[in-house]
């Protein structure tokens, strides 16, 4: 065991989730299925009873001392993004509802500046948020849609790859870590690469699930966007993040329209305000980015090498128990993976599995993981999935075991 695991306390950790304490028809539960959503720290909770109880209030109407203080708050849980990301400037820290709405800003943005001939690329492996989306620009632009293909194991094919880039790429966008596979890509060599064959083209960064497993540095991946949701770093759902670079996001087309994101409005027109508030239209989640900062501040104090440390050893640990299960597979076997196991039985539908581990307190995600392209591209109608986070522990991972012995007996 290394020193930073050993430093690493899941069960003081644990003790900061309150949900962590349930039973389920008197079943301790066994939460794996981090990568749909995590759960949130004691910290985040009181954060969201404290602004409701304490000061709520609109933001940026300046009228009194209630609608000051959550300005506050507000901007500084703006500030707090910005440190935790590396951005070199608070103004690029753009709130959204999570990765979809992020995703939608950049691409809807994008569709206006594409033309016939240029080529988006995306990866085998999205999430459908980062590809229908992208499909949606292309048919509205006619622009073209690359996808990189992957291998057997969930790698990125890196030799295609460098084949589908060219001068006409205008975009690439991709996962910083698959949510089906759990592959970690190289996003910065990857944007590199981009920039030295297109230094038009612009890089964009699905970080849903990149987000909780390490540190993320966007100065130094070196892409022109980075986008995330609050749910999946123990934050509050409704509330995102798009970084953006700032001299692409200064004229960005703006995307909805109101209040707070304006200059000037007379009757016939409307100039637009400065960043970050022209892309914010309309009273925003308020609370939610004040539960999203509490979050960061929480997972912030954690040693990130001890973080990494954790998920390897529940990942490895899993790798072992199910090479004990009869007829079980594991999809996606990338060399660079974070705490995500995929799996199918053979002879067992997904969905009954994960029925009957539900029914053991056992919580996982079974189905296509929003990416029905990449189950057909692996021959697979869908997997079963445990994922897992700083919270889990090694019994649990014997649990999950344990109960898929159970169940695969029920189904034989
Ligand atoms: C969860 C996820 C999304 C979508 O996030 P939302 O919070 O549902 O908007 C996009 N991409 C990946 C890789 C994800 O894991």
């Amino acid at each position: 065991m290394s020193d930073a695991l050993k430093t690493f306390d899941v069960a003081s950790i644990r003790q900061q989730f309150p949900i962590l304490a349930r039973t389920l028809d008197g079943n301790p539960l066994v939460y794996l299925d981090n990568a749909a959503t995590t759960q949130k720290p004691q910290a985040v909770i009181d954060a969201l009873v404290d602004f409701y109880t304490q000061c709520n209030s609109n933001v940026h109407r300046g009228a009194h001392q209630l609608s000051d203080e959550a300005t506050r708050r507000y901007e500084q849980s703006r500030a707090t993004v910005a440190k935790f990301i590396h951005a070199s400037a608070v103004e690029e820290v753009i709130w959204t509802s999570g990765t979809t709405e992020g995703i939608n800003i950049v691409a809807k943005g994008m569709a206006q500046r594409l033309q016939a001939c240029d080529e988006v690329m995306v990866t085998q492996m999205e999430h459908h948020a980062n590809l229908v989306t992208w499909q949606q620009a292309c048919k509205m632009s006619g622009a073209i849609l690359k996808v990189v293909p992957i291998d057997e194991q969930g790698n990125l094919d890196l030799a295609a790859f460098e084949q589908l880039l060219s001068s006409r790429t205008r975009m690439l966008a991709l996962p910083h870590v698959s949510n089906a596979l759990g592959t970690i890509n190289p996003i910065k060599m990857l944007t590199a690469k981009v920039k030295a064959v297109a230094p038009q083209a612009l890089v964009l960064i699905d970080g849903a699930q990149g987000v909780a497993h390490g540190r993320v540095d966007v100065q130094d991946i070196g892409a022109d966007f980075y986008v995330f949701s609050g749910h999946k770093l123990f934050g509050p759902t409704g509330i995102g993040v798009l970084w953006g670079r700032r001299q692409v996001l200064e004229d960005w087309p703006v995307w909805l329209t109101g209040g707070e994101m304006i200059a000037t409005v007379t009757y016939e027109d409307a100039t637009w305000g400065k960043l970050p508030n022209r892309l914010e239209a309309g009273t925003p989640n308020i609370a939610g980015a004040i539960g999203l900062a509490a979050a960061i501040d929480w997972f912030s104090q954690l040693d990130m090498d001890a973080v990494a440390g954790h998920e390897q050893a529940l990942l490895q640990r899993a790798l072992e128990l199910a090479q004990q299960v009869p007829g079980m597979r594991v999809v996606g076997n990338a060399e660079n993976k974070i705490g995500i196991l995929s799996f199918v039985i053979e002879g067992a539908h997904p969905a009954d599995i994960g029925f009957l581990l539900d029914r053991q307190g056992i919580a996982i995600r079974t189905g296509d993981h929003c990416a029905q392209p990449l189950m057909a591209r692996l021959h697979v109608p869908g997997t079963a999935r445990a994922s897992f986070s700083i919270y889990n522990t090694l019994d649990e991972v014997e649990a999950l075991f344990k109960g898929l012995h159970k169940a695969s007996m029920m189904l034989a």
